[in-house]
């Protein structure tokens, strides 16, 4: 599968010279199937620049995950030019029993005062679905799901392919249990030996000591996840909208320190807005 991130900034959109190499837009993760069937997590600002790739491939058909629906991962929805062409197919799933009817929820977001177009009078045909059972199935993707440790709540994903796995849990909060999250030995378990985990790592070990139950994780929490489920690279993300590039440079620096000790030592790296990986 391949796997390409479209914005890995948390929070809030920024722009300026200072956020040069990692970008300044919010999550968006496309993964396509070996059959090229395309998968999409989150719309924040990032997809934007998805849709309108899209829109010149011709490329009509996709199905669209959600984490959550806070601000940062639902903003970019009304700018993705799918949306507004009458022959695209979309199938969307929210995180039935987390946070409830994605529909609902999007056209509460999509909706007039806040944006002139409604979700509900849009041209292209977007199939709100449920969440059946364990797991889900697209194409070759096997897509499995956890309870994220955050405040309203959320879903992380595991996508696998062929015995290769992809795991994404961004807005997730290992040291603090918010309601509905799992333990660390859940998550754990969870990621245990993905190819590759993207993970919340929002904080240094300074700043989370003043923002401990925000919904978010330092980069040492971040890296004895990694190293606790064996995981091959962990990739650092939902980078806070004060971290200038050179910021997130030393979280990376900090972060291979501690998953240097004794075992076998994951890749570490940042995310950027254009980071894309061949599993
Ligand atoms: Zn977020
Ligand atoms: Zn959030």
């Amino acid at each position: 599968m391949k796997v390409r991130c479209w914005g890995a900034r948390g929070s809030i959109p920024v722009s300026g010279p200072e956020y040069d190499r990692y970008g300044g837009d919010t999550t968006c993760i496309e993964i396509r199937s070996k059959n090229d069937a395309l998968l999409v997590i989150d719309a924040g600002t990032g997809i934007r620049r998805l849709g309108c790739q899209l829109t010149e491939q011709g490329r009509l058909d996709l199905t669209l995950l959600f984490t959550h629906t806070h601000w940062d991962h639902v903003l970019g929805l009304p700018f993705f030019k799918p949306l507004y062409n009458p022959k695209a197919r979309i199938k969307l799933y929210g995180s039935p029993g987390l946070q409830g009817n994605i529909m609902k929820l999007l056209a509460r977001v999509m909706a007039p005062p806040l944006f002139p177009v409604p979700f509900t009078a849009l041209p292209s045909k977007i199939e709100g679905l449920a969440w059946q059972g364990e797991s889900l199935q697209l194409d070759t993707l096997r897509i499995t799901r956890i309870a994220l440790s955050h405040p309203n709540l959320g879903a992380g994903y595991r996508i696998e392919e062929d015995g290769k796995s992809f795991v994404f849990l961004t807005d997730n909060e290992l040291s603090h249990h918010h309601r509905g999250g799992r333990s660390f030995d859940e998550y754990a378990a969870f990621c245990q030996g993905a190819d590759l985990l993207v993970h919340d790592a929002e904080y240094t070990p300074e700043e989370y000591a003043e923002r401990r139950g925000w919904g978010h994780s330092d980069i040492i929490d971040a890296a004895k996840l990694a190293k606790a489920a064996g995981v091959k690279v962990l990739g650092l993300f939902h980078h806070n909208q004060e971290r200038r590039d050179e910021g997130v440079d030393e979280l990376v620096r900090r972060c291979r320190e501690v998953l240097s000790g004794p075992g076998p030592v994951p890749d570490c790296l940042a995310l950027t807005q254009h980071s894309s990986f061949d599993l």
